[in-house]
């Protein structure tokens, strides 16, 4: 495997993407839920502070508490304006119970008062730009930032759409492209950082020219068109394809940190810069065949996912899949209870397992393996994913990494292709999960019947 560049066009095995139904309607902003669910942790043993106590009113983006440790920590900020009415361990979307904050609404929208970054002793000085980021909860790899800021030489910021359904992020820079171009600009600023390089599919360049007009004359902004999108998960193969770093090196070898960064954060950035707005509310595409109008929508982080499948007329007993991020890579959920949380770009609730949504299906119910091998012509890193999926499940781990387990891209095209609905994906999280040793909350709620 050493050496081997995983590319993505096998996708073209898939179906379609299904991506009319929601790219043209128009964006809705989703009415304030009752409650909110905020949680403090986003991994099992997280550290985590809590800035407010049960039964104190908040404002919307009042900071109420703050995840991890410095210099990685982001703080926390109420989406609503209301009660806490519970801090406790409540499920989160990743498998486990994670410390979270439970606001109930009041109605009144109150915002807290906010202090834009652009002013103050912040402007001109890049460091304080970015703790002031963090201070809004935006999530970016502060790690590297943040040790030693002067390392980090290039922006990569994938626009490409994996995932089919989903809508969002193409639609965040139709309609924002100009906030999502400031917001590029402030970060390039703060990391004193001179090339970015935009990756998108080629049929949707026209999408990302704001980015690449703003930056005209004073930093290098390049545009590279792509056949087939990538998942956030390869973001290191755009870094190791497209870095201009690469080509003025005449050893072809890369110099200085690549960071890849989201256009959402971008966005938010912006946000942070103009007005002081702390990143509290998400653009998400709801999809999926449960749901009478899928649509992309505007909703404040922490709502439960109950009022949003609501919202896109889903009917909650017809949901028989639900999925937080798109149903290639998504997470699986088993309860309607979680709330929306940063990163979730997009909540897939269908009926039926989607390849064979328009045929008289199974109903998502696993059946065993044909060896047909469609898992195997679709993966991008010429793995074989149905061989790999059995050494897991019979606990023949040392095998399963012999095979190539830590080389999946998690993309999830194998499981999308199985006619058996073998979950392959999920198979192979497990599998890096059990050799590495961590703590396997999500597979043991997937996988109970396995390692239980
Ligand atoms: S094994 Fe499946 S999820 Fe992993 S890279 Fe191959 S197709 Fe993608
Ligand atoms: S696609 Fe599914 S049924 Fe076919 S070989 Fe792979 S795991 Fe087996």
């Amino acid at each position: 495997m050493d050496g081997f560049l995983p590319t993505f066009t096998r996708r073209k095995l898939l179906p379609p993407t299904y991506r009319e139904a929601t790219w043209d309607k128009p964006v809705l902003r989703l009415g304030e839920p009752e409650r909110v669910i905020i949680p403090l942790q986003d991994s099992p043993g997280t550290s985590y502070q809590v800035a407010v106590k049960e039964g104190e009113d908040v404002t919307a983006g009042q900071k109420i508490g703050v995840m991890g440790e410095a210099p990685a920590s982001l703080s926390v900020h109420a989406s609503i304006s209301g009660t806490v009415e519970q801090i406790a361990a409540l499920p989160h979307p990743l498998g486990f119970q994670a410390i979270s904050l439970s606001i109930a609404s009041d109605g009144k929208h109150e915002t807290c008062e906010c202090s834009p970054l652009k002013t103050g002793d912040r402007a001109g000085n890049g460091r304080k730009v970015l703790e002031g980021l963090q201070e809004m909860g935006i999530p970016l790899s502060y790690r590297h930032l943040m040790a030693n800021d002067s390392r980090v030489s290039c922006l990569i910021i994938n626009a490409t759409e994996f995932e089919p359904y989903i809508t969002s992020r193409h639609v965040l820079l139709k309609e924002h492209g100009n906030e999502v171009a400031a917001g590029l600009q402030v970060l390039m600023t703060a990391c004193s950082v001179k090339q970015a390089v935009i990756v998108v599919e080629n049929t949707h360049t026209a999408l990302v020219e704001p980015l690449k007009r703003d930056g005209q004359g004073t930093v290098d902004i390049r545009v590279r068109g792509v056949t087939q999108p990538y998942p956030d998960t390869a973001n290191w193969l755009l870094e190791d394809k497209f870095s201009p770093l690469k080509s003025n090196n005449k050893h072809g070898s890369a110099q200085g940190l690549m960071m890849s960064v989201d256009l959402s954060s971008l966005f938010a950035i912006n946000n942070a810069w103009v007005s002081g707005l702390p990143f509290t509310e998400q653009l998400i595409t709801i999809a999926g065949s449960a749901v009478r109008d899928p649509q992309n929508v505007w909703v404040k982080t922490g709502t439960p996912l109950s009022p949003i499948i609501t919202h896109a007329g889903g009917d909650l007993s017809r949901v028989g899949r639900l999925v937080l991020g798109g149903p290639l890579m998504g997470i699986p959920q088993h309860t309607l209870a979680v709330p929306l949380i940063k990163k979730a770009k997009g909540l897939f609730a269908a009926v039926a397992f989607l390849v064979d949504e328009h045929r008289e299906s199974r109903f998502y119910k696993q059946a065993p393996c044909v060896k047909c091998a469609k898992c195997v012509d679709v993966c991008p890193a010429s793995l074989v994913p149905n061989t790999i999926a059995d050494f897991v499940t019979n606990k023949l781990l040392n095998d399963a990494q012999e095979w190539g387990v830590f080389h999946c891209l998690e993309c999830g095209l194998c499981e999308y292709s199985c006619p058996s609905r073998i979950p392959l994906l999920e198979i192979m999280r497990l599998g890096k999960v059990l050799l590495k040793g961590e703590d396997c909350l999500l597979g043991r709620n997937v996988f109970g019947a396995l390692y239980g």
